[in-house]
């Protein structure tokens, strides 16, 4: 089934927009942690995860500290739906290397840019889905 919808915690979606302030210029990047209900992506949290490689083009997990998060996540019988990283300087729209990488990783990508938050899944390409904030 495809996925339409990214539901995320008020709280959890400040945090991603001042996780951006905080590491400007560069990009910042974490995984989306929640359950998948069908065609929904329901976010519980959004945890950072230090991007190794210090750009604001692109973004690289620090691999000790992904493999840290997965596994929480797995204990707590949730699992990592999707990943999020910020465009400090640009649009939340993917850019070249986002889309190669998306369509390596097909999971709900979320992007925090200048102008707010938006969500991407891979459908044979980019697709857009809504963001729900509760
Ligand atoms: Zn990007």
């Amino acid at each position: 089934m495809d996925i339409c919808e990214l539901r995320i915690p008020r709280a959890e979606y400040d945090m991603i927009q001042s996780y951006m302030e905080e590491n400007k210029p560069y990009e910042a990047c974490g995984v989306l942690i929640g359950t998948i209900d069908g065609v929904i992506v329901e976010v519980e949290k959004a945890l950072p995860i230090k991007n190794v490689k210090r750009t604001n083009k692109s973004f690289e997990f620090d691999p000790t500290e992904h493999f840290t998060a997965w596994n929480e996540a797995e204990k707590n019988g949730k699992g990592i739906v999707g990943i999020y990283h910020t465009h400090p300087a640009s649009f939340a729209v993917p850019s070249l290397w986002d889309i190669e990488t998306m369509e390596n990783d097909l999971s709900v990508w979320l992007i925090a840019g200048t102008d707010g938050m938006r969500a991407y899944t891979w459908e044979k390409g980019v697709k857009s889905i809504q963001i729900r904030k509760y």
